[in-house]
């Protein structure tokens, strides 16, 4: 018998799952690491705890101090349940295209979340991060899109349990990127034991990585209108662009494949992880990570055309 005593011991050291089933006939071996079972339900809680350790260390946050970040959703729950164990106040700015359903958790933690029009998005919540810090001080902001604690948690933490859970470095790996800390730590620590492992960053069809000019998606979590300090782009072997249709119609299949209820994101991680293991073929393997579940954006309109049917299908390739 073990007796957990804190939640926070909960974070990271997630199953990484066999999902060769999905893959077809010919392709490499795939796993993938299930960042929904992190207590606050995504793959940020991992990065939330890396920069409040971080900053505790450097003296930079302090007991009765204000925690204010710019967040898709799943930074601030993961912030918000570890200030509230710590004794942060939390504070968030949020594009109001984000999900309902996420929102909530925030609220629910005790934080304050502001919404800021869609078409200001990210680089408008950091703006008024910052002016906020300014206005009320005694505040800490983690800027997740600067903070090398962000990527080096991935380096070093969730890198090494793929390592120990595969028992080898694997060939490649396809992970989205969103503020880019998981895809450059892990991307970091692949090259440094594996320098011919193939690394692909996946983004939605629309965001800016490749340079194209920005367009509206409706993933969650990666893609960004402008490219973060915590992205390394020098690691990416390839950037590949996953339209939002293909990344829901692989939600679909992942349910009926392998059991899971996963995020949008990581629909688009599966699919591009998938086109890798086609790439490399029989007898290699590759590893993604899947951020989130489906239920957190249960209110939105792809969740409710996914469970209508509506979805075009077909488009496997
Ligand atoms: N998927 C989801 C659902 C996310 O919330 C995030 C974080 N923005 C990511 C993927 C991407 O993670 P990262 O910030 O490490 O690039």
């Amino acid at each position: 018998m073990k007796i957990t005593s804190s939640l926070l011991e909960l974070i990271g050291n997630t199953p990484l799952l066999d999902i060769s089933a999905a893959v077809p006939e010919g392709g490499a071996k795939l796993y993938t690491k299930l960042e929904h079972l992190n207590p606050g339900g995504s793959i940020k809680d991992r990065p939330a705890l890396a920069m409040i350790k971080a900053a505790e260390e450097a003296g930079l946050l302090r007991p009765g101090m204000t925690i204010v970040e710019a967040t898709a959703g799943n930074t601030g729950i993961g912030l918000a349940l570890v200030g509230n164990l710590r004794g942060y106040r939390t504070v968030f700015f949020v594009p109001d295209r984000m999900s309902h359903e996420k929102i909530v958790m925030m609220r629910l933690y005790g934080a304050e979340v502001h919404l800021i029009d869609r078409v200001d998005g990210m680089t408008g919540c950091i703006r008024q991060v910052k002016a906020y810090a300014e206005e009320h001080g005694n505040c800490f902001i983690p800027l997740q899109f600067e903070n090398p604690a962000n990527p080096a948690q991935a380096e070093d933490i969730l890198g090494p349990e793929i390592y120990e859970q595969l028992g080898a470095y694997p060939d490649g790996i396809a992970i989205g990127a969103g503020t880019g800390g998981t895809f450059t730590g892990v991307a970091r620590w692949l090259k440094k034991g594996n320098a011919n492992a193939r690394c692909w960053l996946v983004q939605p069809v629309g965001s800016v990585f490749c340079g194209e000019p920005r367009t509206e998606y409706l993933i969650e979590g990666i893609g960004n209108s402008f490219i973060p300090d915590t992205l390394d782009l020098n690691l990416a072997d390839r950037i590949l662009d996953i339209p939002d249709q293909q990344s829901f119609y692989r939600c679909k299949q992942m349910a009926k494949a392998t059991g899971l209820l996963i995020g949008g994101s990581s629909g688009a991680n599966a699919d591009a992880a998938i086109k890798l293991c086609m790439e490399l073929g029989k007898g290699k393997t590759v590893v993604t990570v899947f951020p989130d579940a489906i239920e957190r954006y249960a209110s939105k309109e792809w969740v409710k055309n996914l469970v209508k049917g509506e979805q075009t299908h077909g488009i496997f390739n």
